[in-house]
């Protein structure tokens, strides 16, 4: 057998390969684990979008291959659906574009842009999809530290002048995985000009825009006036409606990005199952109502989970978006180290820091996908076995 690319060789180990093997290996003592681990929705996904793919899928109309670029039906209701919410004039017919989920048109997108050598500015942490898919199309991912001393945004006073010279794509996600962390207008706005100064195309992964809590509302990169100039936008369905396995998401922006990333989609997938993009379109036209329920239940999960880990000795805010809490391990201990001992003791899985970049070296990240009942049950094993930031702080035994 040949090698495979050189570039697979360059990729970091799969985040999850030695929490799995402790999983397997606690499963087999009869652990009862609860996983906190992944960012997959637990509940089902609405009633009225089953409903209409159910009828949909008997349609033969939609049994053969779907336009490249989506059906008008389903561009339409993406496009309908930037207006009514953040007040966005997107063309359905050349500034949005279907996705087989928001990561594959991530993905691509680097594929459309990147020649050997570019820089791609990659936020750490962040989804690992912006540095490792760079990574194979022979690009040069730059690490852009987002800090809690900056609230979790990007300082662009600290990228270098040679490397936003050679940057062709920046990656930002917000609200954020694995942060919860989320931006505001004048921030966008300061990228938006970053990037048209140096001739960068912004990449906004808005995987989470419609996760809020307490009436906040996330912002579309492309409510700033001018950002479609160098701006392109990715939604998925995945979080927003629970339909992770169903593979549907969309681009919008910027009718140069959108045209290219077309161009490597057409020689490389053929789009999505047209009676996917017709039940995503009845979703996307009823949100508001769809998201209402679904963050009522994420926030509550949230506060008995905040409120739990503080009376531990923790000190995390509420977030106001995303089913994601970003907690620091007790001073002194490392992330892998804090997760290994949270297996352990407790048959409980979370992905360390390190996973989203080694800027989250300090932190574990939360998923909240199981319901109250286990959280609850999480919070009083910790509590049991001592697993608490007040007990494992190191300066704490010296007080
Ligand atoms: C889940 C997630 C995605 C991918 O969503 P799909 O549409 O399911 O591919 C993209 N970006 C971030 C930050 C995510 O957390």
């Amino acid at each position: 057998m040949p090698q495979p690319a050189a570039n697979l060789g360059k990729l970091p180990p799969y985040l999850f390969a030695e929490i799995d093997r402790k999983i397997a290996e606690a499963k087999a003592r009869g652990v009862d684990i609860i996983s906190l681990g992944v960012g997959d929705p637990d509940l089902p996904t609405p009633a009225p979008i089953v409903a209409a793919m159910q009828k949909a899928v008997a349609e033969p109309a939609n049994h053969n291959y779907p336009p490249y670029h989506g059906t008008e039906e389903f561009r339409t209701a993406a496009t309908n659906w930037m207006k009514t919410r953040f007040g966005v004039t997107v063309d359905p017919a050349t500034e949005a574009l279907s996705l087989i989920g928001s990561k594959e048109g991530l993905a691509h997108l680097i594929l459309a842009y990147v020649n050997p050598g570019d820089v791609v500015l990659c936020p750490s942490p962040g989804y690992p999809v912006y540095h490792n898919y760079t990574l194979l199309c022979h690009g040069e991912p730059y690490t852009v530290p987002l800090l809690a001393e900056n609230k979790f945004l990007p300082d662009l006073s600290k990228i270098p002048a040679d490397i936003a010279k050679r940057a062709k794509l920046f990656f930002l996600n917000y609200p954020n995985n694995p942060l919860g962390a989320i931006i505001d207008e004048a921030k966008i706005k300061e990228i938006v000009d970053f990037c048209k100064q140096h001739d960068i195309l912004l990449c906004h992964d808005n995987a989470y825009s419609e996760m809020t809590f307490d009436g906040y509302k996330a912002p579309s990169f492309l409510s700033v006036p001018g950002a479609k100039d160098v701006c392109i936008e990715m939604f998925s369905l995945s979080k927003m409606y629970n339909m992770t396995g169903w593979r549907v998401g969309f681009a919008v922006g910027n009718p140069d990005a959108i045209k290219a990333l077309g161009t490597v989609k057409n020689n490389t997938d053929s789009g999505v199952f047209k009676a996917i993009q017709h039940a995503s379109a009845v979703g996307l036209n009823m949100s508001e109502e769809l998201t209402k329920d679904l963050n009522a239940i994420y926030a509550r999960r949230r506060d008995i989970f905040v409120e739990g880990l503080n009376k531990l000795g923790w000190n995390v805010p509420r977030n106001e978006a995303t089913f994601y809490l970003w907690v620091p391990v007790p001073t002194g201990m490392k992330s892998v180290e804090f997760v290994s001992l949270l297996l352990e003791k407790c048959g409980v899985v979370v992905p360390p820091g390190t996973g989203y970049g080694a800027e989250g070296e300090g932190y574990f990240r939360v998923a909240l996908t199981v319901p109250d009942e286990r959280l609850k049950e999480v919070l009083a094993r910790m509590e049991k076995e001592g697993v608490t930031f007040t007990q494992l702080a190191k300066h704490s035994a010296a007080v």
